[in-house]
């Protein structure tokens, strides 16, 4: 049987709920939440392929190893990266391993430690703007800066590291995701965006100090192995026109051409947020992808369904 194959990007949500639960019994807790409305989905007869966020994540095990620096090594961001791919999907992997058990469902999943490849030509790295771990005095700023670091001024607040974010160029284990896929395998795969790498003139790569957008590496992977839908699961059931304003309208669809449109007018989707998500949309559809939902987990059956949610399509 050949089902059809959908890429659902979660999103931090499906993780962390609020800022009083963000231990790792808390983040477990809330990705059961999610993974069981994917397990329902793939016993509807989806075959589906995971991606999710990092950012809070990747924020723990840098303070922690701040915290330890008297004592112990630090943690590049790389494998900072690795190391939240690795436990998210272990929490993902064992939550849907128990749903497959309980509902009968005889399917494997398997997280693949992702490597994304960017380009060093990137403009990205001439601006490097992602803030990323704790607070610095003026101090301890300038001390980073001499290390290398790139560090800027956050309002009244301190002073922070910041990396470039380069767009996603090449999914460097894409072909043995595509073989756990054709195989039935539920994949879980670019956590964070991938950890970023660059090739040298002899095609090695090398891990660098970068964050990619989960979104775009998540539409990335969506075109590289030819999904039938591409889902974005966040914060909010629908996507909106005039967010967050008193004229706000919720969308239950909106064709490639209106998401350019309203993408370039500016004001409707948040720049960090939504815009993003939009634009990893846009990509996609531009890639040949037929079809993309935005919704939250809740909602992921009945929008699956065509009952709520926002659908993109060409
Ligand atoms: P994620 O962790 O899923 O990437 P984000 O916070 O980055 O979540 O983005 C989702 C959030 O974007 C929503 O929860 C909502 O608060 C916000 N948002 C901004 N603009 C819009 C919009 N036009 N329509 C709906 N939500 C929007
Ligand atoms: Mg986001």
């Amino acid at each position: 049987m050949t089902s059809k194959v959908a890429v659902i990007a979660i999103g931090g949500n499906s993780l962390i709920k609020d800022e009083q639960h963000r231990s790792v019994e808390d983040q477990y807790q809330a990705a059961k939440e999610t993974c069981a409305h994917i397990a329902a989905m793939i016993k509807d007869g989806w075959n589906v392929v995971i991606g999710h966020g990092n950012g809070p994540q990747v924020g723990f095990i840098l303070r922690r190893s701040e915290l330890a620096a008297h004592e112990l090594h630090e943690v590049p961001l790389d494998a900072c990266g690795a190391d939240s791919q690795g436990a998210i999907g272990y929490a993902l992997q064992q939550n849907l391993y128990n749903f497959f058990h309980q509902m009968g469902i005889n399917k494997q999943v398997a997280t693949i430690v992702t490597q994304v490849e960017v380009s060093r030509d990137d403009p990205a790295f001439q601006n490097p703007a992602k803030p990323i771990g704790s607070f610095m005095d003026q101090a301890q700023a300038e001390r980073r800066r001499q290390e290398g670091w790139d560090v800027v001024e956050d309002a009244g607040r301190g002073w922070r590291r910041v990396v470039p974010s380069p767009l996603p160029m090449r999914i460097v284990e894409e072909g043995v995701i595509k073989q756990l896929i054709a195989a039935g395998v539920i994949v879980i795969a670019v956590g964070g965006g991938g950890i970023p790498v660059v090739a040298d003139e002899n095609g090695n790569l090398k891990g660098i100090a970068a964050v990619i957008d989960k979104d775009y590496a998540s539409s990335l992977l969506a075109s590289s192995i030819g999904a039938d839908l591409f889902i974005i699961s966040t914060a909010v059931e629908k996507v909106a026109l005039n967010y967050g304003k008193p004229n706000q309208q919720w969308l239950d669809h909106l064709t490639l051409a209106q998401a350019k449109e309203y993408l370039a007018a500016g004001g409707h989707f948040a720049k960090g947020s939504m815009a993003p998500k939009i634009q990893a949309v846009v990509n996609f559809l531009e890639r040949g992808g037929k079809e993309a939902i935005i919704t939250n987990p809740e909602n992921l059956e009945r929008a699956l369904a065509g009952k709520t949610g926002t659908r993109i399509t060409k």
